[in-house]
């Protein structure tokens, strides 16, 4: 590797952070781990974020360095990675770390910069950069405030995983309308609005009670702030659950037993027990409730497996479940 493989992407002077100067460079002071919302709610049960091997096109990939993926970027035409953002604290994982440089990422419109920042040395062989001196593609003044390029995108990976209870704030992004990093085309959270990633998150944290993440939703030092997001997901949700009971007049049909029986077993393998017996006796009797359960086992595992347990509750009741 050449000894300035970063040459072309650098803060060279006090004039390229002068706030009067044209631009060519952004103070920062937040980063944030981007993610889909299902790996994001997947994150909320791990309680953290957790750093895995580089998988992509990377110098990376061949060595067996886990990282958390994270960026200052912001999307003008939505986020590629998802759209629930974990905002790291910077603090904690950028101030007194080693950091260096990985490599430039050409194929990436704009191109993208790539760093590694470790609490200890890395065995990787990388070369250094010091952010505290010109001549690098991150510059930290003496009142530890940090300046990037404007014109590229960074890519700052952290050799550790993040705990949820270290993150400062959970915010949302629009994901990108046709373009994904993870899923391309295929992804099923193309054109996701902000609102609508908010509200599902929302109503996960609300369903159990998650009283850290809950404080993490709302902005930081202030007030929680009655008119806030929060609110608005928390309507959302209000008018969602009066529009569903307006529409179910057969609140116990065999369609929503179906589905309070599928819920049931959700609650159940995740221990939470109360939850799950209110489902079970929302369906309102026995009979209507195993044969909800007969449903969902056909579906999974096939029509013998669910005949041999119609025949068990058979013998179990000992007389005839379907006249
Ligand atoms: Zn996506």
């Amino acid at each position: 590797m050449s000894k300035n493989p970063w040459k072309g992407y650098t803060i060279d002077s006090p004039d390229d952070i002068d706030d009067t100067s044209t631009g060519i460079t952004t103070r920062f002071g937040c980063l944030y781990h981007t993610s889909h919302l299902s790996d994001a709610l997947r994150i909320v049960e791990d309680r953290k974020i957790s750093a895995n091997l580089v998988r992509d096109k990377s110098l990376l990939n061949e060595t067996r360095l886990c990282v958390v993926w994270t960026s200052p970027n912001t999307w003008y035409h939505g986020s590629m990675y998802g759209n629930v953002g974990f905002k790291v604290d910077f603090d904690e994982f950028l101030l007194g770390k080693y950091m260096y440089w990985v490599e430039i990422m050409k194929a990436y419109n704009p191109d993208a910069i790539r760093l590694v920042v470790s609490e200890s040395k890395l065995s990787v062989d990388l070369p250094r950069i010091h952010p505290r001196k010109f001549g690098y593609p991150l510059y930290c003044d003496e009142d530890e405030q940090w300046f990037r390029l404007d014109k590229y995108n960074y890519e700052i990976m952290l050799t550790q995983d993040v705990r949820i209870a270290t993150c400062s704030r959970i915010e949302f992004f629009d994901h990108h309308q046709s373009l994904c990093n993870k899923y391309s085309s295929r992804c099923s959270d193309l054109g996701m609005e902000d609102s609508t990633a908010r509200e599902k998150f929302v109503a996960f944290t609300v369903s159990r009670i998650d009283k850290i993440v809950a404080m993490k939703l709302f902005p930081e030092n202030k007030e929680r702030d009655r008119q806030g997001p929060v609110t608005y997901s928390c309507n959302a949700l209000l008018r969602w659950i009066c529009k569903t009971s307006a529409e179910e007049k057969e609140a116990r049909d065999r369609d929503t037993s179906y589905h309070l029986i599928r819920s049931a077993l959700y609650y159940y393998s995740v221990d939470e027990d109360k939850i799950a017996t209110a489902c079970i006796r929302a369906i309102g009797n026995e009979k209507r409730a195993v044969r909800s359960l007969l449903a969902v086992v056909k579906k999974t595992f096939g029509e013998h497996i669910s005949e041999r347990l119609k025949e068990y509750y058979k013998r179990i009741k000992d007389k005839d479940f379907y006249r």
